[in-house]
Formats: C-alpha cells, sequence, structure tokens
C-alpha cells in the first residue's frame, strides 16, 4: 500500500477549543493507517461567513496515509462526531471540531462529498498560515502558487488572526 501525504486543517470555537483540537489530532494519530509529520502553532482566528460567533482556533497537520481521499473523509467525520459534532446548526457556524482534507498531494478531485484541494482554502488566513508554518512551499495544483504566495495575494485588513497565546 502506497503512502501519500495531505494537509489536513482544524479548527476549533466551542468549549475547551485547544483540547478539542489537540484530541482530534490525537484521535488521528492514534489510527494506524495515519502519521503525524508535522504540526503547525495554533492561531486565535477571526470568524468569516457567519461573523456572529467566537473567535476559532486554527491549525494544521501534514500527515502520511495509506488511507484513499474519500476512506480520509471518513475518518474525518468519524473524529468530528467522537468531538460531539452534530450536523445540525449553522453552515460556517460554532463548531466543536472541524477537520478539512487541504491537500492530498498534487490531487485534483471533485466528487459529491469531497473537493480537493480544499475549496475555499486559497482565500482563507486561518488555512493558509497554518500550513505555510509547516511548509511555505507547498503548491497549489489547480492555482499554481505555493502557500506563501496565496497568503500574500490576501487583504491585509481582513481575516485577523494572532498567535495563540496559551498552548502551543
Ligand atoms: P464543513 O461544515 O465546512 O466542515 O463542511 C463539511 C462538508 O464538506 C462535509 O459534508 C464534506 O463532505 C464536505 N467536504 C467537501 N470537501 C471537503 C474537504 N476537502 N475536506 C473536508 N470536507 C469536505
Amino acid at each position: 500500500m502506497s503512502r501519500h501525504w495531505a494537509y489536513i486543517s482544524i479548527g476549533s470555537n466551542l468549549g475547551d477549543r485547544l483540547q478539542n483540537c489537540l484530541q482530534g489530532i490525537a484521535a488521528l494519530e492514534a489510527d494506524h493507517l495515519i502519521q503525524l509529520v508535522a504540526r503547525s502553532p495554533f492561531y486565535e482566528t477571526e470568524p468569516v461567513d457567519f461573523l456572529d460567533q467566537d473567535w476559532f482556533l486554527n491549525g494544521a497537520i501534514k500527515i502520511e496515509t495509506v488511507l484513499a481521499p474519500l476512506e480520509l473523509l471518513g475518518k474525518l467525520q468519524r473524529v468530528q462526531a467522537a468531538a460531539g459534532r452534530t450536523s445540525k446548526g449553522v453552515r460556517y457556524g460554532p463548531r466543536v471540531l472541524d477537520l478539512d482534507i487541504i491537500f492530498y498531494e498534487d490531487l485534483v478531485m471533485r466528487v459529491l462529498d469531497l473537493t480537493i484541494p480544499h475549496e475555499r482554502m486559497h482565500k482563507r488566513r486561518f488555512v493558509l498560515q497554518p500550513i505555510c508554518d509547516i511548509d511555505a512551499s507547498v503548491v497549489h495544483p489547480v492555482l499554481k502558487k505555493d502557500v506563501r504566495q496565496l497568503l500574500a495575494q490576501l487583504n491585509p485588513e481582513e481575516q485577523k488572526i494572532r498567535p495563540c497565546s496559551f498552548g502551543s
């Protein structure tokens, strides 16, 4: 079985945000089909899209896995459900744990439940900054720009983020 690298974005804005994110990472690491390669620092990030909610804590990890993309999505959804996330609630609204596949090597795919690279990642500082911290040279396979260039394209006035002051 061949191993593939992937980047997963992690977020929480309900309850103990840091614990939720760390437990999510630990649950992925506990799966023998997933190896953690790198973890970014965490950031406190201003909500986007649905603004009337608390700031998020966001980070990213790089993994290696033998899981295929849809199997990996299934794993992320089980970990989110175990953290107490329900399917109810406002789109882009408060969530105990959010795990998204951002890149899966240089794969480009779009099926009903899964779009890789993640559809909105290139517009989101809370996704780009943590990935940039792990490896600024990762290239978006459709936009043909690396994450450092994508980050530099964002309006500096929008989407405030600040390094997390309480844990790393
Ligand atoms: P969200 O509420 O933003 O976490 O969206 C969850 C939904 O997005 C799930 O039903 C997934 O099937 C779908 N989805 C599409 N592309 C991705 C992706 N790259 N990573 C995670 N979820 C995705």
